[in-house]
């Protein structure tokens, strides 16, 4: 992908925007873009540089994500909507074409990757609700403010916040060779130049470790897992929402098909429409995974049988059958469903519920099935419409009761 058209090939110490920003290492990547963690000799702080593909079809993207970000940053002066902030954008030159560039708030680590770090066993639960506070808070201004529908929201997409500012140590333009070449004496040649060239990349490698020890994260930041899970306790459990590429204005849907399988509502694989509720839904699944380790969902295709049919079966088994209305009246619902609401391939469905789930599977106490199953299952509404919002939401018990109270 590191072709015309592509993504830019970045090196520790390169500048963007005349200088501004010095890349110090690289963060992530997705489909689009690769994230480098970058200094910006303005502010004195990092950022994460989000470096778009530049064919078209990613700069037009990445105009899109930025129209969003933009709006979203200018409705939240203060900063406290749990929302990524776009600090900067321009454009960069380079030999695979132009590429527009993002300069966001530095974040940590994503819950995914906290899920994966904790061994997929779930988190305490006064963690999980710290965190559903922060992607409800995110939601509600979203959708009752700005009017706009994430789309994508999964755990892969919320990022823990960083509370440290790791600025003491950056990687400076000034990072070059050139500095420590040796004078005069020719005749060591090849072997000093070795030595010089090692000794720089240890240097390199002790100014990343020093950066990646401040990162607010679970990992070492260098890539690795940790072989035992980590002591959270010290972590800030706040999060952000992030990644806008898929996000839209409510009034102007984007696709038909919307979301990540797992974390997609019932409305849209039948195509009956889709508004706000849809990123409630996937907020379900996502505070049922934080509580869990496990995905609410993860329908496969079977012999006779589409991944969508086993997804709406699994949907019935855990929440109870579908309204007839609500599951014969989508563009696509002669596909699955016959006349009388029923699957047409898949015939006997296991019906079982949250709360049973939660303590015959996950172990959890009575009380704290029943509370949490009291907080999801209204948002588990197949009908979109009687889904609560993310306002109601916030004032629901759950999240509102002392969280002390409900922890062994
Ligand atoms: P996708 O294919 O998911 O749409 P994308 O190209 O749009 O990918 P993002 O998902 O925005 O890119 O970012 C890619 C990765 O970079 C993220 O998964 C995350 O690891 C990292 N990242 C993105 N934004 C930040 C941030 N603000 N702070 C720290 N890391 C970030
Ligand atoms: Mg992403
Ligand atoms: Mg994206």
């Amino acid at each position: 992908s590191y072709r015309k058209g592509g993504y830019h090939a970045v090196r520790i110490a390169d500048n963007f925007s005349a200088g501004r920003y010095i890349a110090q290492k690289k963060l992530g990547w997705g489909q689009f873009s690769t994230v480098w963690l970058a200094y910006d000799t303005q502010s004195s702080k990092y950022v994460a540089l989000k470096i778009q593909k530049s064919a078209p079809q990613f700069a037009q993207a990445a105009m899109h994500e930025i129209e969003i970000l933009s709006a979203i940053a200018a409705g939240d002066p203060l900063n406290s909507k749990s929302v990524v902030r776009l600090e900067d954008s321009f454009k960069h030159a380079g030999p695979n074409g132009q590429h527009l560039c993002m300069a966001l708030e530095f974040l940590g680590d994503s819950l995914l990757r906290l899920i994966k770090y904790n061994r997929y066993k779930g988190l305490e639960l006064h963690r999980v609700k710290e965190m559903s506070r922060c992607i409800l808070t995110a939601l509600d201004y979203l959708h009752r403010e700005l009017r706009i529908i994430h789309t994508d929201l999964k755990p892969e997409n919320i990022l823990l916040c960083s509370t440290i500012n790791p600025s003491k140590d950056p990687i400076r333009s000034d990072f070059t060779p050139i500095l420590e070449r040796p004078e005069g004496n020719t005749n060591e040649g090849v072997s000093v130049m070795s030595k010089i060239e090692r000794r720089l990349k240890q240097r390199a490698k002790r100014a990343v470790a020093r950066i990646s020890e401040r990162r607010i994260g679970i990992g070492d930041g260098m890539g690795r897992t940790p072989k035992a899970p980590r002591n959270l306790d010290g972590i800030d459990f706040t999060c952000k929402v992030v990644d806008f590429g898929n996000a839209c204005w409510a009034d102007t849907p984007i696709a038909d098909e919307i979301q990540t399988r797992q974390y997609r509502a019932p409305e849209v694989i039948l195509q009956s429409g889709y508004s706000f509720a849809a990123d409630m839904w996937s907020f379900a699944c996502t505070a049922f995974e934080l509580a869990t380790g496990e995905m609410m969902f993860a329908p496969k295709n079977g012999q006779g049988f589409s991944e969508d049919e086993d997804h709406l079966a699994m949907m019935m088994e855990l929440l109870g059958k579908m309204p007839r209305k609500i599951a014969t009246t989508g563009a696509r619902s002669k596909e699955y469903f016959d006349r009388y609401g029923d699957l047409k391939r898949i015939r006997r469905l296991k019906y079982g519920s949250l709360d049973r789930l939660l303590v015959d599977k996950y172990k959890f106490s009575d009380a704290d099935a029943r509370e949490l199953a009291s907080f999801l299952c209204p948002i588990l509404d197949f009908d979109p419409e009687k889904r609560p919002t993310a306002e109601q939401c916030l004032q629901h018990p759950w999240l509102i009761a002392d969280s002390q109270t409900s922890e062994v």
